[in-house]
């Protein structure tokens, strides 16, 4: 990664694919912007169904206010839906690693506030031939790590074990979980939530406003 690391570095990290990494990103994003904070989106490689309209990197540019390619490097934009290093070889690109991935994350100039970087689908997902979410991570060692996971039936499991597998895998503090699509209204949301607080040793937030108000500096 460049020198010129924002102030903070976020790293938004999923308990599974499609969990909302990249709403939770987008919406952190717009929100820090519009309270004047200087922002930048950074998604180190991405898969995507050729078919579908906008990658993340469209949908965490629009955000950030920066252009698709600044977010995603181009030559990281792989059209076709497996994991990185399996959609790379299937269409024929040379294999990368995660050192590759993390050395090609470069910010703009001035350093900005606050810079998110996406993974890409659960914390084991492969990002590289070498490595996956929790290799990326342990190379950037972010100042703060989001763990995004759904409120409904299957979390509990989900967040455990993302927790244990990023605790075995990397020198970070442990992560902020943001349970995406929670419904204060749904008894198993709430329950999920209290169980998540009370048997783990972790915060555990349920809105993006909660994350925003985690973000100020107190
Ligand atoms: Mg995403």
């Amino acid at each position: 990664m460049s020198p010129s690391r924002p102030r903070r570095l976020i790293v938004v990290a999923g308990t599974a694919t499609e969990i909302g990494k990249t709403w939770v990103a987008a919406r952190l994003l717009r929100e820090l912007r519009a309270e004047g904070r200087d922002v930048a989106a950074r998604k180190p490689v991405q898969s995507f169904d050729p078919d579908d309209a906008l990658t993340d990197a469209h949908l965490l540019g629009d955000a950030s206010g920066e252009a698709a390619t600044d977010v995603c490097p181009r030559h990281r934009w792989l059209p076709i839906p497996m994991a990185p290093p399996m959609a790379a070889d299937s269409l024929g690109r040379p294999p990368f690693t995660i050192a590759d991935l993390a050395a090609e994350i470069t910010w703009p100039v001035p350093t900005p506030d606050i810079g998110i970087v996406e993974c890409v689908g659960g914390v084991r997902s492969p990002h590289a031939s070498d490595g996956d979410a929790i290799s990326l991570i342990e190379e950037l060692q972010p100042d703060l790590l989001l763990l995004v996971a759904d409120a409904g039936l299957g979390t509990v499991n989900a967040v455990r074990l993302s927790l244990e597998a990023i605790d075995r895998g990397a020198h970070v503090a442990t992560p902020i979980v943001v349970l995406n699509r929670f419904d204060p209204t749904d008894e198993l949301h709430r329950r999920n939530r209290d169980w998540l607080e009370s048997t783990l040793p972790v915060e555990v937030l349920s809105s993006v406003p909660a994350v925003m108000n985690r973000l100020r500096p107190s």
